[in-house]
């Protein structure tokens, strides 16, 4: 195919639009892929439209191959399945909530577990009919608290979203390694520098979970892994491990000091140790109780919340948010110090928040048996020697506190390097929460009702395209990997005599006649714009056919390495169908 720059739906810019801030963004909308139509919506241009279309055959390609099978559902879909299963409400305000003529209550779907359940359901009866593997590639909605970078983070993008059904858990166990390769396989062949770590299963619910993060500065997702082992996790998943309990025979008494002039942990701990109280302190030997308020999906009221950590770390929100998903969580606010009173701010301490009926969690490090230094509920003053399990007893633990590096790695081995990803696929084994909601059932071979299990996986595919463009530019453009590029080789005519016109038009012809799909700059525009576009456009084989022709060369540059080599202009087809068939 070929592909003519003088006729292309194509205008690129040379000014960096002003709303972006990931290179992603800037190039894809510099060298004409997409354009923002709304906010967190995008519309693809014919480039744009290619390479998403390329990641599309890759993922249909291993997808079809572990033996999934495509369907397709509406984006637009009823509430009562989503009301059956508690996500109408659960959702919250990331659902897209519609009214049809009649009133009555539509969304747009997010994602599809219920319609899948549901429709499996309605076609399968027996245990023979399972297990059974499908998929889409899809439209979803969510209206995003904050739409960001262009496509990366949109509030209408492109999923691949598959769901596994399994008579048992070794059989869903199956179709998660199924997964899991395929999802390998796909990434490998997009060219993506990426890591697998251990995720939470969010608002889907269900246990067993890993995500896939392409490494990017510009990610959202922080994820640590062990300097000595293959532990690796989304910052939100890591698991705290608890020290072991400690007796309390024999510690000392908790005691009430006057502490003034000491309102952050720092000022605090410099006043103990110049205290005389025989010991040194550190603020790891303080209990911070950072008091935040959280609403359950459909609640008005706010409830009051207590979390305890050690005074050396802050409270990760996002921690604590997903530790606490469905629910809504938020700082509590000066009205919410003065409607209640027993709260003094600084100094709040374990006891006043339980004798008010505050729950109050803890970090997983606060166990029975060690001893802190806190608030005592009075201006001015904390007390020294509080015992967990002695003097308080939390309601819980709970994952809030931050994940530093240097911290011990949970698995016993190593201690914990930190870095960001995109978030580019999520695979997890949700269970029976959907097949209990829908009594997703098969008749088993003693007639006896069998339960479904379930997997839930998702690739985000239009996200994909900003991914790789994260990882494959450089401060001239786009580079795109082989796999991905909207077209095999950029063919740039640099001359404006007759013959060389006519020499890039035959290698034009002779590459797509070979299946070689051919971006022609065949536009009577200078050298130079014809070059910087190609840079931008990001083709990896750029052939360039100017005065050399009439020395019978022609020129390939690698858009990568930068590289130039001069063919001879009759090997020049063959030798890019070489480079373009690996
Ligand atoms: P995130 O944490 O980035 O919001 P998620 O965990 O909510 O994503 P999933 O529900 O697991 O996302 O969806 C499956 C995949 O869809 C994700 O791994 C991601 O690649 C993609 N995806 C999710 N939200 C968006 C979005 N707003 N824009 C583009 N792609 C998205
Ligand atoms: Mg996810």
């Amino acid at each position: 195919m070929i592909t003519r720059m003088s006729s292309l739906f194509l205008r690129t810019l040379r000014e960096d639009p002003a709303d972006a801030e990931v290179p992603s963004h800037r190039l894809l909308v510099r060298a004409g892929y997409v354009r923002r139509a709304a906010p967190g919506g995008y519309s693809w241009l014919p480039l744009g439209l290619r390479v998403l279309r390329n990641i599309e055959r890759v993922v249909r390609e291993e997808m079809d191959a572990i033996g999934a099978q495509e369907i397709q559902f509406p984006a637009l879909l009823p509430k009562e399945p989503y009301e059956a299963t508690g996500r109408w409400s659960e959702y919250g305000d990331t659902l897209f909530r519609i009214k049809d003529r009649k009133g009555a209550d539509y969304l747009l779907g997010p994602t599809h577990e219920e319609l899948f359940t549901l429709t499996v359901k309605g076609e399968y009866s027996s245990y023979k009919d399972y297990p059974v593997m499908l998929y889409q590639v899809q439209t979803k909605y969510r209206d995003e608290a904050r739409p960001r970078a262009g496509v990366l983070r949109g509030r209408e993008f492109v999923m691949k979203d598959s769901y596994s059904f399994d008579l048992d858990d070794e059989g869903l166990e199956a179709s998660y390694q199924k997964h899991r390769g395929a999802y390998i396989r796909i990434f490998d062949r997009l060219g993506l520098d990426y890591v697998i770590v251990a995720a939470t299963s969010g608002a889907m619910g269900g246990s067993a979970s890993e995500e896939f993060l392409a490494t990017a500065e510009s990610g959202e997702d922080t994820y640590v892994r062990s300097t000595d082992s293959g532990y690796a996790a989304n910052v939100e998943a890591v698991v705290t491990p608890p020290p072991a309990a400690r007796p309390l025979e024999g510690l000392p008494e908790a005691q009430v000091h006057h502490t003034p002039d000491t309102p952050t942990i720092e000022t605090l701990v410099d006043f103990l140790n110049g205290a005389g109280l025989g010991r040194e302190f550190t603020a790891a030997d303080t209990l911070k109780n950072v008091l935040v308020k959280t609403r359950m999906p459909g609640e008005k009221e706010w409830t009051l919340l207590g979390v305890g950590v050690p005074g050396d770390r802050e409270v990760d929100m996002k921690r604590l948010e997903a530790a606490l998903e469905p629910a809504e969580v938020a700082l509590v606010e000066e009205a919410d110090f003065a409607a209640n009173p027993f709260l003094v701010k600084g100094y709040i301490g374990p006891g006043v928040l339980q004798a008010n009926g505050v729950r109050y969690l803890v970090d997983p490090r606060i166990v029975t048996g060690t001893a802190w230094v806190t608030g005592a509920d009075k201006a001015d003053h904390h007390v020294v020697d509080l015992v967990c399990g002695r003097d308080f007893t939390p309601d819980g633990t709970v994952e809030a506190a931050e994940v530093r590096e240097g911290d011990a790695s949970p698995d016993g081995q190593g201690t914990l390097v930190a870095a960001r990803g995109i978030e580019i696929g999520h695979i997890f084994q949700l269970g029976r929460k959907y097949a209990d909601a829908f009594e997703l059932d098969a008749l088993g071979p003693d007639s006896k009702p069998v339960r479904i299990t379930m997997g839930s996986y998702g690739i985000g595919v239009s996200r994909l395209v900003a991914a790789i463009a994260e990882q494959h530019h450089d401060e001239l453009g786009l580079v795109w990997p082989r796999a991905v590029s909207p077209a095999d080789v950029h063919l740039v005519v640099a001359g404006k005599d007759d013959t060389v016109f006519e020499g890039g038009e035959r290698i034009a012809g002779e590459l797509s006649q070979r299946g070689v799909s051919v971006l022609f700059d065949d536009r009577t525009v200078s050298p130079g714009v014809k070059f910087a576009d190609a840079e931008l456009i990001g083709v990896p084989t750029i052939v360039v056919v100017g005065k050399g022709l009439a020395k019978g060369v022609v020129e390939v540059k690698d858009r990568a390495t930068g590289e130039r080599t001069e063919i001879d202009a009759d090997a020049i087809v063959d030798h890019v169908t070489g480079l373009v068939r690996g």
